[in-house]
Parts: C-alpha cells; sequence; structure tokens
C-alpha cells in the first residue's frame, strides 16, 4: 500500500525540483501527463525507508483567475488522489497571493497538508518562514529541495506513522506499474504452466476501458453494458476507485474494469466523472486486456501513448478502439490513418478498431479481438513446443558469434502468461543482440500465432 503525495504550490517554487530528488533515488518510471499549463508527472519513490507515490501537480497559478479556475484545474485533481499535500512555498519570494489562494483552498479539503518553504539555502531560514505561519496551515517544514536540505527529514515527519485509510489492495500493482525493475520470471514446468493456463481459462476476462477524458469511454461502457443503466448504484470508494461490472456475452464472462465511473452516477444527467490517472493505472494493472479509446477527432496526444505505453509496461493485452468514426469524410479518415501508422506502427500486434460509441457501429466486434487478444495472452505452451520453435526460427537464422563462438540456444519453456512469458536457455544468450532477441520473439509470436499481447523473452544463461 503506497501513499500517494502531491505536490502543489504556484509556478517556480521548486516542485519539479522536489519531484526530481524524490525520484531519482530510484529507477522510477515517470508518467508524464501533459495538461493544461504543465506536465502531471507521477513518479515513485523510496526516502528515508518510506515508500510513495509523489504527483507533481504541475502549475497552479492561484492568482488571476482564482479559485474556480483552480477547482476545475489538473492539479485539484491530483489533489484528489492524493492521501496528503505538500504545499510548496519559495521562502526567498516570500507570502503571495497566490500562496493565500491555494492555501485557502487547501483548507477547505480533508486531507493532509503540510507546508514546505523551499529555497531556505544561504539564508536566514527561520526570519524568512515566519510569514507563512499566517496560512493557518500549521507547521512551516523549512527546505532546500535543490541541495536535498531538510528533505529527508520532512519525509520522516509526514509519513512516520502516516495511515491511509483505504482499501487494502486498492493499490497494489501499481508499484509494479511504476516500477521499472526487470521483472523476474518465474520458470514453470509443464504441469504448473499447464494448471496455470487453465486458471486464466476458467476465469473471468478482466476487461477494462481507459483512455483520456472525453474520448468516449462512458458512451462505449454504455454502449457494451446494452444501454441498460443503473440509476441507483451503490458504488463504494472515491473516484480513485474503477467501478468492476460482471457482465455475459456468447457464453463468455467477463468483469468489466469502467474507469469512466458510468455505474457511479446517481443520475443520468451527471455525466462528469474526474479523469484519475492512478485510478486508469490501477486499472490496467488488474485488467487481463485493455480497450485502449482514442478520440478519432484530436490528435494522437501524449497522453494516449503514455496509457499505451503504461498498458505495454504491465503486460497487458490491448485493443486500440478508434472512437467517433462516424461522420467524417474520407479525406480526414485518411489522414487519421496515416497518422495511427507514423505515430502506433510499433503496435502492430494489437488490433485496431475504428467505431462509433455513439451509434453502436464496429463495438460488437470488439469482443472478436478482446478474445484473441486473451487466448493469446493465455495460451498454454509446452517446453517441447517452445524449444521446437526456438530451434526452427535458429535454423532459418542462426544466432551469431560472440567473442568469436557461437551462441548456443539450449531449450525454451513457458514463464507464465498474460503476458506470455518465454524463457530460453543457452550458452552467451545474454550477450544476444537485440536484433536477435526482436527476431527470436517474433518467431515465437509468429509461430504460436500470438495476437494482441506484448510478449516477454527472457535469456538464462547455461541449463
Ligand atoms: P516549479 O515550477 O515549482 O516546478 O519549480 P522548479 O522546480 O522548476 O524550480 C524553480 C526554480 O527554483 C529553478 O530555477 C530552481 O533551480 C530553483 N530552486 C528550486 N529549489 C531550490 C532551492 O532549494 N534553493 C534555491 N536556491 N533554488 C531552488
Ligand atoms: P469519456 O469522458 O471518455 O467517458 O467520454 P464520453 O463518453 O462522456 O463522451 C464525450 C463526448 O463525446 C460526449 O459528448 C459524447 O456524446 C461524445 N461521443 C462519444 N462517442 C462518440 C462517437 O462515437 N461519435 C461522436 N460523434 N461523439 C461521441
Amino acid at each position: 500500500m503506497l501513499p500517494v503525495l502531491a505536490l502543489v504550490g504556484r509556478p517556480n517554487v521548486g516542485k519539479s525540483t522536489l519531484f526530481n530528488r524524490l525520484t531519482r533515488t530510484r529507477d522510477a518510471l515517470v508518467a508524464n501527463f501533459p495538461g493544461l499549463t504543465r506536465d502531471r508527472k507521477y513518479g515513485q519513490a523510496n526516502v528515508a525507508d518510506h515508500e510513495f507515490i509523489v504527483v507533481d501537480t504541475g502549475g497552479i497559478t492561484g492568482d488571476e483567475e482564482g479559485i474556480d479556475a483552480l477547482m476545475a484545474g489538473q492539479s485539484l485533481q491530483a489533489i484528489e488522489e492524493a492521501d496528503a499535500v505538500f504545499f510548496l512555498v519559495d521562502a526567498r519570494a516570500g507570502l503571495t497571493v497566490a500562496d493565500e489562494a491555494i492555501a485557502m483552498h487547501l483548507r477547505k479539503q480533508e486531507k493532509k497538508v503540510f507546508l514546505v518553504a523551499n529555497k531556505t539555502d544561504g539564508i536566514d531560514a527561520d526570519s524568512a518562514t515566519g510569514e507563512f505561519y499566517a496560512l493557518a496551515l500549521g507547521e512551516v517544514y523549512q527546505i532546500a529541495a535543490a541541495h536535498g536540505k531538510g528533505v529527508r527529514s520532512l519525509i520522516e515527519k509526514a509519513l512516520d506513522g502516516f495511515e491511509i485509510e483505504r482499501d487494502e489492495d486498492e493499490l497494489e500493482g501499481l508499484e509494479d506499474a511504476l516500477s521499472n525493475e526487470p521483472e523476474e520470471f518465474e520458470a514453470l514446468t509443464d504441469e504448473e504452466a499447464e494448471q496455470e493456463a487453465q486458471a486464466f481459462a476458467d476465469m473471468p476476462i478482466k476487461l477494462a476501458i481507459i483512455g483520456r477524458p472525453n474520448v468516449g469511454k462512458s458512451t462505449l461502457t454504455n454502449r457494451i453494458l446494452g444501454e441498460e443503466r443503473v440509476l441507483v448504484f451503490d458504488a463504494p470508494g472515491t473516484t480513485r476507485d474503477s467501478i468492476y461490472i460482471p457482465m455475459e456475452r456468447d457464453e463468455q464472462e467477463y468483469v468489466l474494469i469502467d474507469t469512466a465511473g458510468v455505474r457511479r452516477r446517481k443520475k443520468v444527467y451527471e455525466t462528469v466523472e474526474k479523469f484519475s490517472v492512478i485510478k486508469t493505472l490501477k486499472a490496467i494493472e488488474d485488467a487481463n486486456v485493455v480497450m485502449l479509446v482514442i478520440d478519432a477527432r484530436e490528435n494522437i496526444s501524449d497522453q494516449d501513448l503514455s496509457l499505451l505505453g503504461f498498458t505495454l509496461n504491465a503486460g497487458r493485452s490491448l485493443v486500440v478502439v478508434i472512437n467517433k468514426w462516424d461522420g467524417l469524410d474520407s479525406e480526414i479518415k485518411e489522414r487519421v490513418k496515416s497518422e495511427l501508422d507514423r505515430r502506433l506502427g510499433f503496435i502492430d500486434f494489437a488490433r485496431v478498431h475504428f467505431i462509433s460509441a455513439l451509434h453502436g457501429t464496429g463495438v460488437g466486434h470488439l469482443f472478436e479481438s478482446v478474445q484473441e487478444a486473451y487466448r493469446s495472452a493465455t495460451k498454454r505452451v509446452s517446453t517441447s513446443m517452445l524449444t521446437r520453435i526456438m530451434q526452427m526460427a535458429a535454423d532459418d537464422h542462426q544466432p551469431p558469434l560472440v567473442r568469436g563462438r557461437r551462441v548456443k540456444l539450449r531449450y525454451a519453456h513457458a514463464g507464465g502468461y498474460n503476458p506470455p512469458r518465454i524463457i530460453v536457455h543457452g550458452n552467451q544468450v545474454s550477450s544476444l543482440p537485440d536484433s536477435y532477441k526482436r527476431y527470436l520473439m517474433n518467431y515465437f509470436r509468429k509461430s504460436l500465432d500470438i495476437m494482441g499481447t506484448p510478449i516477454r523473452v527472457e535469456f538464462k544463461e547455461g541449463d
């Protein structure tokens, strides 16, 4: 269970400096979510024996547009997602009107807020930070993010004994999603591989519908659920939770992971569900198959690519859904397609569907690809089959020489499913060039007829 800490404050107070300091101790994957003012960044931190997720909220300006703009902004969503907030102020600049506006907002939130005065290096910190007590947010913590001064003790004070009231497993898996550490494959015997594949076959397919705001997730979810809306649905939790909806289709059971919160809304006209990155990451991690919804009427954005990156990083099966395909003229359709080729060409294994969630066109066919992706990701493989394919690949195209000796592939076996994991044993295999590793991976993919899921191949020395 990792706590989520949001860094807020007006521009230039040192939020990204602190973010970098907190996340750099670890090889953390940092997720960028471009917003109106600046990217929202998510990273994993490990400081003073505390692990947590830190969110750099980007720019709250707080001054010219007033508190309403603040409420509507991205930063507020990040605050809502967080367990605790570090409100940064600039000790050198002193107290500003913008600080007061932000503080007023934070005081209304039921969040633990730590007031952090940054840039206290080389100045009389106590006298410089005294005026911030006027913000009525309790103690003023003094740090110099650029030099790391005070950061450790701030984290200790903020997180020691920090109780997070939430479901045990709410953030389970998120750690893996944010971690860039290579995963360890478990070597499976044929019997274990068989059992695991059978377990997948008996389970409902968990299908997450994700995408940035307004791409049509709610419309698609309602369409899939046959528009039988349950208006009063006693949905638990916060905006950070997805709703899990069991459903059946063509005798296959599914659990729809609804990140758009369709079933949470009590009334049909309550259409706005805030977009939560944490919720989306969690849904990806929890799903077997991810439907990434992209708006045909917008350019493919960095946010779309970030979500795609997370899905692939998590090893999830993927179906790409280009929505709002209705009423576009052919010239625009061609342009969208070539844009897709250009920016998403690297995921040639995923099926792409052009649909209209609004009119229902193409929605039925999505499930063919979902099934295919799930079957591919959980297809039973045996050591003999994998070894045979590996040998065919080596016959077609010999492994290269490394330091004068030919790399020798010995055998291959299963290391797990969803994503399919294959472990290749041999001599000097860890020295194989990436191009040959890719060749082998693609060979496995073709031979096993795997579509819609990334594959992981690991190389192990010896037998
Ligand atoms: P953000 O807009 O809140 O993310 O602020 P940045 O992290 O980009 O920092 C704004 C400026 O303040 C940069 O020029 C930083 O180098 C500087 N800065 C950040 N932390 C410190 C600090 O601890 N001491 C001093 N002197 N400067 C700092
Ligand atoms: P969400 O934020 O991803 O859940 O997006 P919504 O489902 O709320 O849709 C956002 C807007 O796009 C709404 O006005 C929808 O009516 C509209 N929309 C959704 N799907 C389609 C579609 O297939 N075609 C068109 N033309 N509009 C759509």
